[in-house]
């Protein structure tokens, strides 16, 4: 693919990389202070920036000075751009800085004739700077070679060994290099490069699209910006939103992994099934359905790691800056951690996990998403060890969820199944979906709880789904109809593509006996409000659901706002806004504000 974009805004000077300041401020001291090492190894992912730093280090060691008047002898760390050395660095056409791609020169004659060739003074500059890409592909033999050339390393040669892989370098290796690991860059990294090319090419792009773009970017900058490029080629000069972003990677918006992550949590395989009927109208890939939401669950995996070490300041540094966590959606993240116990959440990465192996077996992809999600969301169609435990926790707990119920032994699991399975076919029978809830009420009590009160780590937050078997419905009508939610959209569908186009992204929850809609842009909030549109919905929901709620409308608040505090009863800081906090210690010197 053309990667037009990609050069053009390559960054050209140590200031203009962004996400690796450890390794540029410390490579900046080492040329301040004429300390620079004989050999780097520059070890991390695809599209990091190891190549540009490589060329940025080159250039500060060889630039000449703009002009007659601003003559440069000595290295610096703000090489002008402009002179013969910095133009043919750039283009890759310096005679003084080989680069070499060891994929494609693997052998021992390509470092032979590295190693004769080495100790030849530099032909313009001060410095031979040699970048072996991909460095880990030489073979064992050009490795040894080069092993000599670095145990007496000629005094005006800089060698740089990037790396994807650096496990696969020969620790003799590694022992004479200074090592420098690169980040993936954060999400809130990319999406400011690409706000600025965008904004540079007079692209017409808005935010969330270019947060879409950034949070997919799994080859780093390099991605981000070819996917821009493309975007911005195929589209012209029509402005682009996050659906064609969607579209053109194929990948499924966050809004949907959440929204199957509630369904979950909620308890409602109804929702389940119809979450995929609306994915299969869609037209989407249920294997990458599968691969995203993989991805969702490790970040929520993620969240609850963190939240339960955050009373270590240092540990949380660490780990807010290496976990690679989507920090735009932290909050949201956040919520789902408390509500989604531990245990289910592993159980639900297996049944995953599993579909994804069935599918490539060659079995039908829809049916084993759906048997997923339906097993993840009822234990009770579940025969597994796991799901019996489960089922057996929340008879104990009263139906509440608890995240940290010490682990049942199998013995006594084994033991206790039969029982458990009678007394949940006598005591709680199969829930009903939510349309039925809606359509019947039910009458059936929960059972009574059993055991001591949950620990209050686990106590559902205030927006918690009800009691968990939908056999009692504490929020009345509108908790109704927002678990009927997906039903009622649906209706919405048919009747009327206006109004289902603006409340379709809309994040509904129940407030007492009202049902709230949280919209995420003026302009859907405008017209989801209009009086047509208010009465239209009210019909539906009545129709559906057999409920009359208020409607409330109003604007979501963005979740990446760390200022605002959160209305759920948390002491103290949020975990975003410890996050941010420490973020802004960390980093607050040489990034812009998240703002
Ligand atoms: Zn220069």
């Amino acid at each position: 693919m053309e990667l037009s974009l990609y050069r053009k805004y390559r960054p050209q000077t140590f200031a203009e990389i962004v996400g690796q300041d450890h390794v540029s401020r410390t490579l900046q001291n080492a040329v301040r202070s004429d300390a620079v090492a004989h050999a780097y190894v520059f070890a991390g992912s695809r599209g990091t920036g190891k190549t540009s730093m490589a060329k940025i280090l080159a250039k500060a060691l060889n630039c000449t000075g703009p002009d007659a008047e601003h003559v440069v002898t000595e290295p610096t760390v703000t090489p002008c751009g402009v002179c013969e050395s910095c133009r043919a660095i750039a283009a890759s056409t310096a005679l003084d800085v080989i680069e070499m791609d060891a994929a494609s020169n693997r052998g021992i004659d390509d470092i032979r004739e590295l190693r004769d060739k080495v100790g030849y003074a530099p032909v313009n500059g001060r410095y031979k700077v040699y970048i072996v890409d991909e460095v880990h592909m030489l073979t064992k033999e050009a490795f040894n070679a080069l092993l000599k050339t670095l145990e007496e390393p000629p005094p005006h040669v800089v060698f740089v060994l990037a790396t994807t892989e650096a496990h696969k370098i020969p620790a003799t290796i590694l022992s004479r290099c200074q090592r420098f690991d690169f980040r993936r860059p954060r999400v809130h990294d990319i999406a400011l490069v690409l706000s600025q090319i965008a904004a540079s090419e007079h692209i017409e792009i808005d935010d969330p699209a270019i947060l879409e773009i950034a949070r997919h970017a799994e080859g780093g900058f390099r991605d981000a910006i070819g996917t821009l490029d493309k975007l911005s080629t195929f589209f012209g000069a029509a402005a682009i939103s996050s659906r064609e972003v969607l579209d053109v990677l194929g990948v499924i918006a966050s809004e949907l992994l959440f929204e199957i992550i509630d369904i979950v949590i909620e308890r409602d395989p109804a929702s389940a099934l119809l979450f995929v009927q609306r994915l299969a109208e869609r037209g989407t890939s249920y294997p990458q359905f599968i691969h995203d939401l993989l991805r969702h669950l490790r970040q929520i995996f993620l969240v609850q790691y963190l939240d339960d070490v955050s009373d270590d300041p240092a540990t949380l540094l660490a780990l807010s800056q290496n976990l690679e966590i989507d920090e735009q959606l932290l909050d949201r993240l956040a919520r789902q951690a408390h509500q989604l116990p531990g245990r289910e959440l592993l159980r639900l990465i297996e049944l995953l996990g599993r579909a994804q192996t069935e599918i490539r077996g060659g079995l039908d992809p829809r049916l084993q998403l759906e048997m997923a999600l339906v097993r993840a969301a009822h234990p009770e169609v579940d025969h597994s060890p796991d799901a019996l435990e489960e089922r057996l926790r929340r008879l104990e707990s009263g139906s509440v969820p608890v995240a940290g119920a010490p682990p049942t032994s199998a013995a006594t699991l084994a033991a206790a199944a039969p029982a458990v399975a009678a007394a949940a076919a006598k005591v709680a029978p199969v829930p009903p979906a939510p349309a039925l809830v809606a359509a019947t009420a039910p009458t059936v009590a929960a059972p009574a709880p059993t055991t001591a009160a949950p620990s209050p780590r686990d106590e559902p937050p205030s927006e918690a789904p009800a009691a968990g078997d939908g056999t009692d419905e504490p929020t009345g009508g509108a908790g109704r109809v927002k678990r009927a939610w997906q039903l009622v959209l649906q209706q919405a569908e048919t009747q009327s593509v206006g109004l289902y186009a603006v409340i379709k992204d809309a994040r509904v929850r129940a407030d007492g006996e009202r049902l709230v809609l949280a919209l995420p842009s003026s302009l859907t909030l405008g017209k989801a409000s209009s009086p047509d549109n208010r009465e239209l919905l009210t019909a539906i929901i009545a129709r559906t659901t057999g409920d009359a709620p208020d409607l409330q409308f109003l604007l979501e608040q963005n979740p990446a706002e760390p200022a605002a505090p959160r209305s759920t009863p948390d002491a103290g800081l949020t975990i975003a806004q410890r996050i941010a906090l420490a973020k802004r210690e960390l980093d607050a010197s040489e990034l812009p504000d998240d703002d």
